[in-house]
């Protein structure tokens, strides 16, 4: 008995078939017609991508539906730290709302699984992860939300953030964050030990904002990696941004990208503009997991950001000067793929006994769905159809 049957659609743009859906999964994909009763879903001819993976952003802080926020801050990476927490005084940010809004938009575009770093310190507290368990609870239907205890503003720098980790995790976070052990901490033995310390007590993984270019980059890669084989943590390890892999030393660059084949140690990129970027050819060629992800969006860091991660997948190609049609596909495989590699998502994909999570989009190829990133999708998550023309299905306050 099929619950739901898509009919002409092409699974990541090749030719038009049907899909079958039964209890949350695709049962079958072929021709084939409904049966009596059966719900039908018109594809239109659309393409089918398995569901959009937001692998790395910041539910608790976007400012989505609020007042425009005025950007003045310095140029540092501190000014940004400083900033945010002196205006979390200022106005009210609700991680609960405000992580459902961005939750929503994100479906919108075709997200079934989101990634979120979640601010802890010593005047914040945990209430943001008690915000996103909210937010978590009442999505559940809709998406798939990771927690990463997030140590914003430092962890031995400021005394007491260790033990608020430590409650967070307790809570129910999936994943120990970590920040540029050197430059932030200025401790990276003492950083890194303390976030893989509390990772094998629990038994998670580990998620480090790397932030650290050249020399000093690449030096607490080679830390991070040195712990992930000694803990043997393969595939449960992301080192987020990593500029210092877009440094053109390629006597520097090139074993540590070995290494991080090698060890299993994921990264994460933006694709930003404004930093040196991780070789997304290279390192697909090498064999590391690759994701992507937002990073934050609309907030007291920066004004960008609409959470569509198949724009992402355009400003990945746009930055990795990917231009031909057999090239597009690693930067798609970015933002879906490799996301559902990287944070351990099991039974992904456009295959027979995959959980039923795909965007529709309205595309000729699957280059032209990658550069162009159409908008108007339609979200599939669990077989339930979960946002239409790029509305979600469901409200959020
Ligand atoms: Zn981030």
């Amino acid at each position: 008995m099929t619950d739901l049957l898509i009919r002409d659609v092409r699974p990541m743009g090749g030719a038009a078939t049907s899909i079958a859906i039964r209890d949350g999964r695709i049962a079958a994909i072929g021709p084939g017609d409904a049966g009596p009763g059966t719900p039908v879903l018109e594809g239109g001819d659309r393409i089918a991508l398995p569901g959009l993976i937001e692998a790395h952003t910041h539910l608790d802080k976007s400012l989505l539906g609020m007042p425009w926020y005025r950007n003045a801050v310095g140029p540092r990476l501190i000014d940004r730290i400083d900033n945010e927490r002196a205006e979390r005084h200022a106005m009210p940010i609700d991680a609960r709302r405000q992580s459902a809004r961005q939750a929503a938009l994100s479906v919108g575009h075709g997200t079934t699984h989101i990634r979120s770093h979640i601010d802890i310190d010593t005047e914040i507290g945990v209430r943001g992860i008690e915000g996103l368990m909210a937010t978590r609870e009442a999505l559940a239907d809709v998406v798939g939300i990771d927690i990463v205890a997030f140590p914003q503003s430092g962890l031995l720098v400021r005394p007491g953030t260790l033990a608020l980790m430590e409650q967070a995790m307790r809570l129910g976070a999936e994943t120990v964050g970590g920040l540029d052990p050197c430059a932030v901490d200025r401790d990276p033995k003492g950083h890194l030990d303390a976030v893989f310390g509390l990772a094998e007590r629990f038994g998670r993984g580990v998620d480090i904002h790397l932030h650290e270019t050249g020399e000093m980059g690449a030096f607490s890669m080679e830390l991070i990696i040195e712990r992930t084989r000694a803990l043997g943590m393969a595939g449960r390890v992301m080192i987020s941004h990593a500029f210092c892999l877009g440094m053109p030393d390629s006597a520097i660059v090139d074993p540590l990208i070995t290494a991080l084949a090698d060890s299993g140690v994921a990264v994460m990129t933006t694709g930003t503009a404004s930093r040196p970027v991780p070789p997304l050819k290279r390192l697909a060629e090498a064999g590391v997991v690759v994701c992507a992800g937002s990073d934050g969006i609309r907030d007291t860091w920066g004004p960008y950001g609409n959470a569509d991660m198949l724009e992402r997948a355009t400003l990945l190609g746009m930055r990795n000067n990917l231009r031909r049609d057999d090239e597009l596909p690693i930067a798609l495989a970015a933002c879906t793929t490799g996301g559902a590699l990287a944070l351990g998502l099991g039974d992904y994909g456009l295959a027979p006994g995959c959980h039923a999570d795909m965007v529709l989009v309205a595309a000729e190829t699957l280059g032209e769905a990658i550069a162009q990133h159409p908008g108007l999708r339609t979200t599939i998550r669990r077989g339930r159809v979960v946002a239409a023309d790029g509305n979600p299905l469901f409200a959020v306050a």
